[in-house]
């Protein structure tokens, strides 16, 4: 078992790179945006709340994301391999998950971050705006939001994860096969 958070910028790959690497290893994607966006078509429970958020490019508060990121690791196998796409982005997510994990004797055992510098980002986001018709990639404030929250929530979370050790960096600007051959290589030498 090894459980694994992949993290980097809005438009840095994580979603086609956690696709592949869930393939090559049997891991159970916990993706948090993957199941808000879902709630939102789906008419879930929690529709209008998480509507606001997503549209302007805010994270949900969070006692909901707590809430439903517990709901989807409860609902995997117990001894699934996990890899956190998109969760936990602040220190607070972190912290809770590294306590929730703790319960059941489980714990993160790495985590990658794919680090792109901010220029190639929003190049990528407005192409990808393009193709999958997102409504948080439409417009640069939207962009902005997001790439603010990333620069003062998630990346202290990111140094949380490296002081204790926990952090590989990987430079997400290379050729998508070249970002999945470096993830890979730092999977190998994590998995027992
Ligand atoms: P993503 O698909 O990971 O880019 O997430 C899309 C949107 O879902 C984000 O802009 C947030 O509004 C929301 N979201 C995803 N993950 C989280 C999280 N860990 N905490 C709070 N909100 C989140």
């Amino acid at each position: 078992m090894v459980n694994i958070i992949l993290v980097g910028p809005p438009g840095s790959g994580k979603g086609t790179q956690a696709e592949r690497i869930v393939q090559k290893y049997g891991l159970m994607p916990i993706a948090l945006g993957a199941l808000l966006r879902q709630q939102m078509v789906a008419n879930g429970a929690h529709k209008v709340r998480i509507e606001e958020y997503i549209n302007s490019g805010q994270l949900v508060p969070d006692h909901l994301s707590f809430q439903l990121i517990t709901e989807l690791i409860q609902a995997q196998p117990a001894a699934a391999s996990l890899l956190f796409d998109g969760f936990p982005r602040t220190i607070a997510q972190a912290t809770f998950l590294d306590n929730y994990l703790k319960q059941y004797h489980a714990k993160i055992d790495g985590v990658i971050f794919l680090d792109v510098s901010n220029q190639i980002l929003l190049k990528r986001l407005k192409n990808r705006a393009t193709i999958e018709a997102r409504p948080d990639d439409q417009d640069d404030g939207k962009i902005k939001t997001r790439m603010q929250i990333y620069e003062q929530e998630t990346l202290p979370m990111v140094n949380y994860y490296k002081a204790r050790r926990r952090l590989h960096r990987i430079d997400g600007t290379q050729a998508i096969d070249g970002v999945t051959k470096a993830i890979e290589t730092i999977i190998d030498g994590l998995r027992p």
